[in-house]
């Protein structure tokens, strides 16, 4: 007899765990939806000169990291600029005050950084719900303390994000220059519908040239003839092969034999080869989406989480 209640108990734990499973599942594809969110940490006035224009063209909004103690510095963006990006739709996130490694803080040195920050992108009349962890770190004590003023907080990790997710350690994959692996990143994320959130930081270009004359000055303006782009010099570097010099990519896309003079210097060189341009990088990144996947949103962090229910 005992025998046939101990059968007749495994048939129902087989039964019920079969009826959990399914019910799992259909949970989790009704909340799994494929996300993708662009994170521009640290505050680079880039967000603002290059981001702006690539998201605005393809009527897509990214985020702003912010540590605020970098704000109306050199490089970095103005409290107007950030008062702009949120108009336009993008979300202003925490990146804390001084960006130190929260790992090695005090907990009261925490709550300082994590608390000021906040506030003073609140006193500049801007809405802060999420933050970003510098140097993507954080540990148990930290979350805790995120926990008690955002709804959220991003690491590192190069991982996507499941609906199942703690919100205090949400993943995030690095650009780098590598487009066909970011598609890749792109294609995981809308094949297993989970969230893809890339995090980046001051975009910039990179060229191999020759035949320099002159001396270009940093910050200086530099146009692109014949094709007309523009954009502000930054440094000079070498690469394996020759000279290279480093600028934020403004308008046009600057082409093989360009001829590149600075504004102020009078400098000029030939541009031999485009070694990466991050601002073109990004916007074929938004276009590989809308091409490839159409029904896959680009979403601000605080929409990812709405969208996928978290409270
Ligand atoms: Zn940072």
């Amino acid at each position: 007899m005992d025998r046939y209640i101990c059968f007749a108990l495994i048939l129902l734990l087989i039964s019920s765990c079969r009826g959990v499973t399914t019910k799992e599942t259909s949970v989790m594809d009704s909340k799994s939806k494929p996300l993708v969110t662009f994170v521009f940490d640290d505050g680079n006035e880039t967000d603002y000169t290059v981001a702006r224009d690539i998201f605005k063209s393809h009527a897509e909004v990214a985020c702003a990291a912010i540590t605020t103690n970098w704000l109306d510095t050199k490089n970095y963006l103005s409290a107007s600029q950030l008062g702009e990006l949120q108009k336009d739709g993008w979300e202003i996130l925490s990146h804390t005050e001084s960006h130190p490694n929260l790992r090695a803080l005090s907990g009261s040195q925490v709550e300082t950084e994590l608390s000021r920050s906040k506030s003073t992108l609140e006193d500049l009349g801007l809405t802060v719900k999420n933050l970003v962890y510098p140097y993507n770190k954080t540990n148990r004590m930290v979350k805790e303390i995120a926990g008690k003023y955002y709804r959220s907080a991003r690491e590192g990790g190069s991982m996507l994000n499941l609906y199942i997710l703690d919100r205090y350690e949400l993943k995030s994959y690095s650009i780098k220059h590598n487009l066909s692996k970011m598609e890749s990143y792109i294609d995981n994320a809308y094949s297993e519908k989970k969230w893809l959130i890339f995090y980046h930081h001051q975009i910039d270009a990179k060229l191999k040239i020759s035949d320099k004359k002159g001396n270009f000055i940093s910050g200086e303006n530099l146009f692109f003839q014949p094709s007309g782009a523009t954009g502000r010099y930054t440094e000079s570097g070498i690469v394996f092969i020759g000279p290279a010099i480093y600028f934020t990519p403004l308008g046009g896309i600057p082409q093989t034999n360009d001829t590149i003079t600075g504004r102020t210097s009078g400098a000029t060189c030939r541009l031999d080869r485009v070694i990466y341009n991050e601002k073109e990088d990004i916007n074929d990144m938004i276009e590989y989406i809308h091409k490839n996947y159409p029904d896959m949103r680009i979403v601000t962090i605080d929409k990812g989480l709405d969208l996928l229910g978290i409270q």
